[in-house]
């Protein structure tokens, strides 16, 4: 089994604006993740959810000014960005980049090769791509296009659940993959979600804003995220109570201190 231990973690943005002083976002966030569960990460638009994913996946525009995130009791932070793949990382991003002139294949193959140490045999490899891809129902020639090139937004979530299959972390950090999708899209992908649970026995942290993809991804634990840190946690059904009622109890706690 594998822990992701996150304590009292605290951590600036520094806007792209040079000028610009870095922002204090997350304000002691305490999280612990086995591999196995799924928890959800709720909360409305700017409350810091991507903060918190970038902070873990090593973004260098994202400081940790305190705390600590550790996997199976190594810090994590200690890690570069490959380093933190390689021990079993991953983040699906919120808006992931476009990367013309790759193309998805040997890009999905460099990842691979970087995260197994090794470079998968060509002939295998050919093969667990396009079963990998099947399974998504991703068009094959989508590995001939440049990575997330002209991609729909349904298009570039697709691909980073293939991420996902492929790469098989231990625990994986999903960054509002829901959004932009269809309801076919939001299956297949949740599918492939599931799927990476049950053969893979990862760890799922689902950050969302809306309770939809809760219906295909059941999670085991709800945490409700406002102005940086986390304002409640439960089960389930402290997602049925967001759905029915919105954010606003926790926001106007927030804003009354
Ligand atoms: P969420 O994912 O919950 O919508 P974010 O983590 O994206 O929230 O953003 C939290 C806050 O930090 C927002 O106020 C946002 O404007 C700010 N922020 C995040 N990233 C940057 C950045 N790169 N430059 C400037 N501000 C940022
Ligand atoms: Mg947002
Ligand atoms: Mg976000």
């Amino acid at each position: 089994m594998s822990t992701l231990e996150i304590r009292d973690l605290h951590v600036d943005v520094t806007p792209a604006d040079a000028d610009a002083e870095p922002i204090h976002i997350l304000k002691g966030v305490n999280l612990s993740l086995d591999s196995g569960q799924t928890h959800a990460i709720m909360g409305p638009n700017g409350s810091g959810k991507s903060t918190l994913a970038y902070a873990i996946a090593g973004h260098p525009r994202y400081t940790v000014t305190q705390g600590s995130i550790t996997l199976d009791g190594e810090d994590v932070l200690a890690m570069s960005v490959d380093e933190r793949a390689r021990a079993g990382l991953f983040l699906a991003m919120q808006y992931p980049v476009e990367v013309p002139g790759v193309s998805t294949s040997n890009f999905l193959r460099t990842a691979v090769t970087a995260v197994r140490g090794e470079a998968p045999k060509l002939r295998h490899w050919v093969k667990e791509n396009r079963e990998a891809m099947s399974a998504l129902e991703i068009d094959p020639a989508f590995g001939d296009r440049g990575v997330n090139e002209g991609f729909s937004g349904g298009e570039k979530k697709r691909l980073e659940i293939l991420q996902l299959s492929l790469l098989k972390p231990k625990i994986a950090v999903l960054d509002e993959t829901d959004s932009g999708l269809d309801v076919d899209a939001l299956r297949v992908v949740s599918e492939g979600v599931n799927r990476y649970r049950e053969s893979e026995g990862g760890g799922v942290l689902l950050i969302t804003h809306y309770t939809r993809i809760l219906r295909y991804i059941k999670p085991d634990h709800v945490h409700v995220f406002v102005d940086g840190r986390i304002a409640e946690s439960g089960g389930p059904e402290l997602a049925d109570e967001l759905e029915e009622n919105g954010y606003v109890r926790f926001t106007s706690a927030v804003a009354a201190k």
